[in-house]
């Protein structure tokens, strides 16, 4: 990256750190924040006396417990803990095995532990109807959640998506002989999760009454987490699955909204994702490793990269740092990559 390229980055992540500032104040309220703010279900939708029998009362509204701070802060510890271990391996650390193990706590926490409640994707509707609507207010929280990963991504890329998402995490686990999507495909595809980030804000922003929140309500794998859902949207998440197993994270890159929300914002990362360890070599062997389609022009395009590090094991020049290859084998290989074409990689 050039000077002055960089200089341009920098001046944009700088507006856009400024617009999520204001973003933050303008949909937090105070005094709303970390406290309870109490969900109440009329009663006309809520189970009737007679359905409950010996003498019910049913209450005039019914609250949901409030969760304690302690798992507010955890969630926010670990959220931000477990993105800070992602950039440390796509920056420094470059092992993949350290992403894979991250991938499988955060599927067991955010997923089912926490039953993917704690979650950006969905947070984005609250806080589009929070700016339509003043009187509603977004918990500190929610917006915590919303804003930490685009913030990293800012910085970084989308080491949120990397393996601390649980929605992507459930998409890894059963990857596992990824084909090469045709480009095209890719492209019109990956449209698709911008028209659904645009629906779901307007159904978000609608008054009472006639607001909706589709991004919820169509999450293909919450039902997973919470072991119970309609059948439709349990067999939608078991098909995304099913052509998950070849086609590398299809809910990723084809329809989740806040997927789309982080590939513009990772458009300007200040220290994307870097395939080679240090200085790029050109010799093309990593092209094919990439099970989303990430790598164009020998480079992982921080927009479709999710900071995965499976390309990292097909760089010689990675191979050469953990010595395991000799620098005459490097020049080999690169001969032989740019008169034979590249192996194909990907998996886990
Ligand atoms: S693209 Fe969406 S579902 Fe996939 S990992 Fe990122 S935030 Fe999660
Ligand atoms: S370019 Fe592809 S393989 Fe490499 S880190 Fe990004 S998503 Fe993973």
């Amino acid at each position: 990256m050039n000077m002055s390229r960089c200089a341009i980055d920098m001046h944009t992540a700088s507006h856009l750190l400024a617009w999520f500032v204001v973003t933050l104040l303008s949909v937090y309220q105070p005094q709303t924040g970390l406290a309870q703010t109490n969900y109440e279900r009329p009663v006309a939708n809520a189970p009737q006396a007679e359905d409950i029998g010996d003498g019910y009362q049913v209450p005039l509204v019914q609250r949901t417990p409030p969760r304690s701070l302690a798992i507010h802060v955890l969630d926010i510890v670990l959220l931000v803990a477990g993105m800070a271990a992602i950039a440390w391996v796509v920056r420094r650390g470059r092992r993949r095995w350290v992403i894979t193990v991250l991938t499988l706590a955060s599927l067991a926490y955010f997923g089912f532990y926490r039953q993917g409640c704690i979650c950006p994707i969905g947070a984005t509707q609250n806080v589009a109807a929070s700016l339509s609507d003043p009187t509603l207010a977004v918990p500190l929280v929610v917006l915590a959640f919303f804003l930490i990963p685009l913030l990293a991504a800012l910085l970084v890329g989308r080491v949120f998506c990397g393996g601390v998402c649980p929605l992507g995490a459930i998409q890894d686990v059963v990857l596992l002989r990824p084909i090469q999507t045709p480009r095209t495909f890719d492209r019109f595809a990956g449209l698709i999760k911008y028209i659904y980030l645009g629906a779901a804000i307007w159904f978000a922003v609608q008054l009472a009454g006639q607001r909706d929140f589709i991004i919820c309500r169509f999450d293909p794998f919450v039902g997973f987490f919470r072991l119970n859902g309609t059948a439709w949207i349990l067999g939608f998440g078991a098909l995304l699955l099913a052509i998950g197993t070849v086609v590398g994270r299809p809910y990723c890159r084809y329809l989740c909204p806040y997927g789309g929300l982080l590939a513009i914002i990772s458009r300007f990362a200040i220290w994307p994702v870097k395939i080679t360890p240090d200085e790029e070599l050109d010799c093309g062997l990593c092209v094919d490793s990439c099970p989303f389609g990430a790598i164009e022009n020998l480079r992982a395009v921080p927009s479709k990269c999710l900071a995965c590090a499976r390309c990292f094991a097909h760089c010689p020049r990675q191979q050469l740092s953990w010595g395991e290859i000799e620098l005459v084998q490097l020049e080999d290989m690169v001969a032989n990559a740019k008169t034979q074409g590249t192996p194909t990689g990907g998996g886990k």
